[in-house]
């Protein structure tokens, strides 16, 4: 499927990656579930790009979650999974997929580092503001989990990861400038524990507060 309005290519698969199939050593990476909690709401779809335009989509069938060409990625050390608010994605990967992704590089938390000036830090903020791209937010409450996804469902979800390695460029740069590479850095490497801690039942405490 190819959209010309924001020139991607979309390739659908059910229950893995191909094999053999190589994304480089950067992908971007985002999952649709049922819901907001990792515990109850299954991971129905899973998006990932290398960057190029092209958007890998895998969906998921209920209890069907073996997917040795995807997990193999995810939790590969060469290769960094870039996310829009990786905390989430990273723990329900883990609840499903049983593996720990890393290494990441969280949009969400870069941004919240160096763009201090604002509240505003979802994905389509960055895409506005870095890319002057307006992306649609129709589909965000919709059933992930129906047997099949429509047109609509497929250009929302892989619209997630299009632009997530032109969002970190720009995120780095402000990174370099504001001279927070090293604390972001030391960020991301927390965050798979942080996942890790909200599937052990500390999600809504902050273990370094008083
Ligand atoms: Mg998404």
């Amino acid at each position: 499927m190819k959209n010309s309005k924001h020139n991607m290519q979309i390739k659908f698969y059910e229950g893995d990656l191909p094999d053999r199939l190589n994304l480089g050593n950067i992908v971007a990476v985002d999952c649709e579930m049922m819901g907001l909690n990792p515990v109850r709401d299954r991971l129905c779809l899973v998006q990932i790009s290398a960057g190029d335009g092209v958007c890998h989509l895998v969906k998921f069938k209920r209890g069907e979650y073996n997917a040795p060409n995807l997990i193999s990625i995810l939790s590969s050390p060469k290769i960094t999974k870039i996310f829009h608010f990786a905390r989430s994605d990273v723990a329900t990967l883990m609840a499903y997929l049983g593996v720990l992704t890393a290494p990441v590089y969280c949009t969400k938390i870069a941004s919240k580092l160096v763009r201090t000036f604002t509240q505003h830090h979802n994905l389509k903020t960055l895409c506005r503001e870095f890319l002057e791209v307006e992306l649609s937010k129709q589909q965000t409450c919709t059933d992930w989990g129906a047997d099949s996804l429509n047109d609509e469902q497929l250009e929302y979800a892989a619209l997630d990861v299009l632009y997530l390695h032109k969002i970190k460029d720009e995120l780095d740069k402000m990174l370099i400038r504001e001279d927070r590479v090293e604390l972001a850095n030391a960020c991301f490497e927390f965050l798979p524990s942080r996942a890790v801690l909200d599937l052990a039942g500390w999600d809504d405490v902050d273990i370094f507060e008083h």
